[in-house]
């Protein structure tokens, strides 16, 4: 049975709600934070009841700027236990760190925190109910309204009270799909996402530990390490969350896991995987150390949409895109992708007949933020998960799959900007890009959309993308 509820036209015939967000993760809270502050009546439905597992815990520096503008600065900081300082790759035969790149006058090494997304995810939706935005958990949004080619609201089930069949409408001037991996809106429309062509179908086992060992997680530690098993394609993750719990992880080809499942649980395929990945192999025999959660998996989850937004909607965070989280960037560009969404929405807003074109520069930016993203990582599993043969020029120039001279050229140019660059700033450009912060006028950025161009065309002489319709998350 359908039921209209109270969200009809109001008595001037205005939508009740400016703005509709599907989805309360940090994208929608922080969507719903923002617009609440500019006096927008903003309603998020949100399918679970928080505070709920998410994996993801593992946030780049960048971050400090999402996190304070937001308001929520003071409280992360009251209850983090744990300091990220930077990524330390482990390879089978050595190490190396990178450390966030120092920002301010003081030039301290920058931190970011890093915690169970259980409760970060909480404080962000709190302070968009504190910030006057509607929340309403175990609401699960089943389909966004057209009317023509215009989105007018979304169709929705209210677990709340229990399990339920019945659906009910509320409208809204503009919806904003959040809803992660769920990726509501690109489901309904089909043909407006792709699998990323460059980033092979990966997947993901993971879960928690915890023990009566005290984690190491000193102050002055990276805390954040990319282990890469022999094989040299495989990898995994090791952050500390608390300082008694850690978050580990094995990405692995979407064949492999497909062929282990069919005679091995997703813990049998974690710990043989983890026996020949350093750091990892040695926690896992930890007797101390137990799993606190079950084991979950993510399945090939590199995609893309085609546009950004539409008559009536946008798509933000993970909804929008997802690029494999080798480099922890996922949160960053959510953040990153919701400030730049925000301004241009508020205006559309106030206007009669919404000019939709305000949004374009919205989609430019966060076509770049894939693109560049997608191609680093790329470029990271083409280096057989190695940063020395990253550094290398003359690996990365042999083993890229070029389309002509003139992207060859291009790169060459692009090259050339950087390498007669300051020391300084190319390595502030260099830790923007990895921590997924490409800021204007990054040159590394401009290099990596040119790769991203040449690899447009090496595929399209191949086959055309494939829209994507596998609905992506197990657990
Ligand atoms: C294996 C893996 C490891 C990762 N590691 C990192 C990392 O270390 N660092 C990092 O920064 N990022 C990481 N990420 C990415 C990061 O988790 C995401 O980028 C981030 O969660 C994006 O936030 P979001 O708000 O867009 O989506 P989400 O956090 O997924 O929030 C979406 C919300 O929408 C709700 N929802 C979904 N469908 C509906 C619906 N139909 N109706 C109502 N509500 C709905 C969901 O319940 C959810 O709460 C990782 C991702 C994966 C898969």
């Amino acid at each position: 049975m359908k039921q209209q509820v109270s969200a009809r036209p109001d008595a001037d015939g205005r939508p009740l709600y400016d703005v509709v967000i599907i989805g309360g993760g940090p994208a929608g809270a922080s969507c719903g934070i923002q617009l609440a502050r500019r006096g927008r009546k903003v309603l998020i439905l949100e399918r679970s009841k928080f505070p709920r597992f998410h994996i993801g815990e593992s946030i780049t520096a960048f971050g400090f700027t999402a996190f304070k503008e937001l308001g929520v600065f003071d409280e992360l900081d009251a209850i983090n236990e744990v300091k990220k300082r930077g990524l330390e790759f482990v390879l089978p035969d050595t190490t190396f760190k990178i450390f966030f790149y120092p920002e301010g006058p003081e030039q301290r090494r920058p931190w970011a925190f890093q915690m169970a997304r259980g409760t970060l995810d909480k404080v962000l939706l709190d302070a968009a109910k504190r910030q006057g935005v509607e929340v309403r958990e175990e609401h699960l949004v089943k389909r966004v309204l057209f009317e023509g080619d215009r989105a007018v609201g979304v169709e929705y089930r209210d677990y709340s009270n229990g399990p339920s069949d019945e659906l009910h409408e509320v409208r809204a001037k503009w919806i904003l799909d959040a809803s992660g991996q769920g990726a509501t809106l690109n489901h309904q429309l089909r043909s407006n996402w792709y699998n990323d062509p460059l980033l092979e179908n990966k997947m993901a086992i993971f879960s928690h530990w915890r023990g009566d060992v005290q984690i190491e997680s000193p102050e002055d530690e990276i805390n954040f390490k990319l282990c890469v098993h022999e094989n040299r394609r495989d990898w995994a993750w090791y952050i500390p969350i608390a300082k008694d719990t850690l978050s580990l992880g094995v990405v692995l080809s979407q064949q492999t896991v497909k062929k282990e499942s069919q005679t091995k649980s997703l813990e049998q395929i974690f710990d043989e995987y983890a026996r020949d990945i350093p750091v990892i192999s040695d926690l896992v025999k930890n007797p101390a150390l137990k799993t606190v959660e079950k084991f979950r998996v993510v399945k090939d989850y590199s995609y893309r949409s085609k546009r950004y937004y539409g008559n009536g909607w946008t798509i933000v965070g993970d909804s929008a895109g997802f690029i494999d989280p080798i480099f922890s960037t996922g949160l960053q560009v959510a953040f990153n992708s919701a400030f730049a969404l925000i301004d241009p929405l508020d205006r559309l807003l106030d206007q009669e007949k919404p000019q939709v074109s305000l949004l374009e520069a919205y989609h430019e930016k966060l076509d770049r933020y894939y693109r560049v993203n997608s191609m680093l990582v790329y470029l990271f599993y083409l280096s057989r998960l190695d940063y020395r043969n990253v550094y290398s020029p003359g690996y990365l120039w042999k083993h890229v799959e070029w389309a002509g001279w003139a992207d060859r050229l291009a790169c060459v140019w692009h090259g050339a900007r950087f390498l007669t660059t300051r020391r300084e700033v190319r390595r502030k450009w260099g830790s923007e890009l990895l921590f997924g912060n490409p800021t204007k006028g990054n040159v590394l950025g401009d290099l990596a959309m040119a790769l991203s161009r040449n690899y447009d065309k090496v595929f399209s002489k191949r086959a055309p993308r494939a829209a994507r319709e596998e609905p992506l998350v197990e657990s």
